[in-house]
């Protein structure tokens, strides 16, 4: 699904077929999650191949190599070339771009003491996500940010996302919503939050939650388009039975939610400023005039 007998990959400083590369069993990021990734979205515009955000993505890479003591070299630049390289190897355009910055043999817990690089990627040509969500209150809250460093992307922290996810699964929703350890509402598995009621977007202040690329985009997008976005932190209820919500990520984009906890966000989705906000967010990525994107809907 992800790869076949020609698939090419970047690992450890050279291109090689997918099915030729290996990591090692006795790794630390294997072992304890102790790995820093990214999920990147290349998109086919009418002037070629785009990587969305690529100086943003790769900059969060390093500061999560970083904070995590993982050391790693790349510069943006380097980077952001050799992925536009993996994608023309490959043939790729619209495609979804996963590098990971896996930790070397040591089976100690104390800081990697040298990384591998490895980016994959597939086509990704599912086009826009349109359906609408039904989302859950999860049991699982969000890591503790005193004891996880919540705004760096760390392979670990994804057990947290996989117990949630499963859980609304289970349960029949599409979707979790998980709090922060204060009961506060946070983010969704793999995706930001936003909610509107009275014609203002509220979405969770930072500092329990992963920034996502994707929100610090659609806020500008919001700036662009002066819609009122307040970033603070609020609980499940003043979200619930609210006008209208949406979901953000590189991978999800902006999705309508439908309900949360069945209960139903009220107006529209085609009359919400999410709707709005899907637009925008599709002409930038596509690199296009708004107006036209609009039109192509
Ligand atoms: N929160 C979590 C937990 C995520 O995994 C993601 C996806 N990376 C996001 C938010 C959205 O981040 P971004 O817009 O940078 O993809």
């Amino acid at each position: 699904m992800y790869y076949n007998d020609n698939t090419i990959v970047y690992f450890d400083g050279n291109f090689q077929k997918a099915r030729e590369a290996s990591v090692d069993l006795y790794g630390q990021s294997l072992h304890y999650g102790y790995a820093v990734f990214e999920g990147i979205r290349a998109y086919a515009t009418a002037k070629g191949t785009r990587i969305f955000k690529a100086k943003e993505h790769y900059d969060r890479l390093r500061f999560s190599a970083s904070v995590m003591g993982i050391p790693f070299a790349y510069s943006t630049e380097e980077l952001t070339r050799i992925t536009y390289d993996l994608l023309d190897r490959n043939g790729f355009s619209d495609a979804y771009i996963r590098p990971i910055v896996l930790c070397t043999p040591n089976m100690s817990l104390t800081k990697g003491k040298q990384s591998q690089l490895a980016i994959t990627a597939w086509e990704w040509t599912n086009g826009y996500l349109s359906n609408q969500m039904r989302i859950m209150t999860s049991g699982y809250r969000r890591p503790n940010p005193s004891g996880f460093k919540v705004a760096a992307k760390v392979s670990g922290h994804y057990v947290n996302s996989i117990l949630a996810c499963q859980e609304a699964k289970d349960a029949g929703y599409d979707e979790a919503l998980l709090l922060d350890i204060h009961g506060n509402v946070a983010e969704g598995p793999g995706a930001n939050v936003f909610y509107e009621r009275d014609n203002v977007l509220y979405t969770p202040a930072t500092g329990n939650i992963l920034p996502g690329i994707t929100r610090a985009t659609v806020i500008e997008l919001c700036s662009e388009l002066n819609i009122t976005v307040v970033e603070q932190q609020f609980k499940p209820e003043a979200m619930r039975g609210s006008d209208s919500g949406f979901y953000c990520g590189t991978a999800a984009e902006v999705v309508a939610l439908e309900s949360m906890d069945d209960v139903p966000f009220t107006i529209p989705w085609e009359e919400s400023l999410g709707y709005q906000l899907q637009q925008a967010y599709k002409a930038k990525v596509l690199e296009m005039e708004y107006a036209a994107a609009i039109k192509e809907a």
